[in-house]
Order: C-alpha cells, then structure tokens, then sequence
C-alpha cells in the first residue's frame, strides 16, 4: 500500500505523528515535514505491513482528511 498527503489540505494538526510517528513527523516550524520538496501532494512509496495498519488509522483520524491510503 501507499498513501498520499494532500498537503492544501493539510492543516498541521498532527494527530497523524502521534497515530503513525514512524512515518509522521512535525518540523521545527511545527508544519508536517513531507512538505519539503513535495507540491501539493505528497505521494509515499510503498508502506510495510507493519506500519499499514497506524497509517490507515492516521488516515481516519486525520480532522481534515488529507491522507489517502492506497493499495
Ligand atoms: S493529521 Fe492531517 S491535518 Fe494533521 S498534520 Fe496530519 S495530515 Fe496534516
């Protein structure tokens, strides 16, 4: 599976650092850090099985609904 940050939508809550800090972290200025060098998109690679499962629930608690999971 991948997923995929829409990052317009993206507020920078965080809830997703905390759900999947494996794969979500916050910058110095407090704004998600796939941001850097990605558009308004950011499109992951491949996802292990072990992390699926805390990037799908990142994905469902996200408040905005900015990250897509898919297969
Ligand atoms: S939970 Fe959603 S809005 Fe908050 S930082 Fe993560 S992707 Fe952005």
């Amino acid at each position: 599976m991948k997923f995929i940050v829409d990052l317009d939508k993206c507020e920078n809550h965080g809830q997703c650092t905390y759900l999947a800090p494996k794969v979500f972290h916050l910058d110095d200025n407090g704004e998600l850090d796939l941001r850097e060098g990605a558009g308004d998109e950011y499109v992951s690679g491949a996802i292990g099985e072990d992390l699926a499962e805390d990037v799908q629930e990142a994905a469902d608690m996200c408040p905005v609904q900015a990250i897509r999971v898919e297969s």
